[in-house]
């Protein structure tokens, strides 16, 4: 079974995990020894995203094609269509097509900081790429779109973020990926409106594991999103030891995702940063607690 919104059919919850192109050749070899580690939990998906205004298209082909084929594990390729002409788009996805690539995670993308680039502009949103794809390769590929349990950052109020977000799954996504997020009562709120807004495919949650106080400062800034009192103490208590740092952002973590499974999660995307360490503990312990009910070992 090759497509994610199949596998979401049959698997609650569903487990995966994303990683980005390496640049340098240090960085892919730890990207490699990662991948290896974490392929033996048996994801149900492996993500690889695409840098912005498409500077890793190359590289995020070649991982996702490479992933499929040697790695045997299903996977996805994000894309953006912000500054890309709908030939450039039809290329890369004719070339996922030949591949058997079927599932793409269809993105805006960031505008740029400098306002005065001129785009090209065949897509606006990413409403506008899953439509185009939908027109152009029918039911071939499996979509996932982006959602925001805090809101986009550009988006005035949540429920006009989750407006347009229907009209992303109106116009064809398959299933949604949440942005990072620490405080499951604000995911809980926002799965219980865009439910109640018409929004019924499988939300899955993405998951951040705390690695180090500099990352999450920079990470939790930028996206906005809400660390919880409890969470920000212990950072604070343990910003200056690594080790401790690691030890009880990790516990928080598999806290937070027993939290989700037992409000019915359909799946637990895991951000990995190309590292296995914090990923692998996590997962690995929620599969020993929830061993038994989800059935997780063969
Ligand atoms: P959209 O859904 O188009 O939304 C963008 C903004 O426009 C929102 O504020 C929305 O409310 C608003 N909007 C939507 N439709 C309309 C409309 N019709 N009229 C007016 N306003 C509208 N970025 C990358 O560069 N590469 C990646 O690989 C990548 N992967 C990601 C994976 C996940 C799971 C997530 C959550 C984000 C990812 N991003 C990635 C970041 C993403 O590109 C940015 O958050 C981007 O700013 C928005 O992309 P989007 O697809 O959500 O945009």
């Amino acid at each position: 079974m090759h497509k994610i919104k199949d596998i979401l059919l049959n698997t609650k919850p569903t487990f995966s995990f994303e990683f980005f192109p390496p640049k340098t050749e240090e960085a892919e070899r730890k990207f490699k020894l990662s991948l290896l580690d974490l392929k033996r939990l048996k994801p149900d998906f492996v993500s690889i995203t695409y840098g912005a205004g498409g500077s890793t298209k190359e590289k995020t082909e070649a991982l996702v094609i490479e992933i499929q084929n040697q790695d045997l594990l299903v996977s996805m390729a994000h894309l953006t269509c912000i500054g890309s002409s709908k030939e450039e788009i039809g290329f890369l996805l004719n070339q996922y097509k030949k591949a058997n690539i079927q599932n793409i995670m269809a993105l805006r993308g960031d505008l740029p900081k400098n306002k005065d680039i001129h785009l090209v502009n065949d897509f606006r949103y990413a409403y506008e790429l899953i439509q185009w794809i939908k027109l152009q390769y029918n039911d071939f590929f499996s979509i996932g779109a982006a959602c925001y349990p805090e809101k986009h950052p550009e988006a005035k109020t949540l429920k006009e973020d989750i407006e347009y977000l229907k009209l992303k799954v109106d116009s064809g996504a398959d299933f949604l990926i949440t942005q990072l997020f620490y405080d499951n009562d604000k995911f809980y709120l926002f799965r219980d409106m865009a439910r109640k807004m018409g929004i019924h495919v499988p939300i899955i949650a993405g998951i951040m594991p705390i690695t180090n106080y500099q990352q999450i400062q920079k990470f939790t800034q930028m996206v906005q999103c809400h660390i919880p009192k409890n969470l920000e103490k212990l950072i604070e208590k343990y910003k200056d030891s690594q080790e401790d740092l690691l030890k009880v952002s990790i516990e928080y973590s598999i806290q937070q995702c027993e939290d989700l499974i037992n409000n019915d999660i359909d799946g637990i995307h895991f951000y990995t940063l190309n590292q296995s360490n914090a990923t692998y503990l996590i997962l690995s312990e929620l599969k020993k607690i929830y061993q038994k009910n989800l059935n997780l070992y063969e």
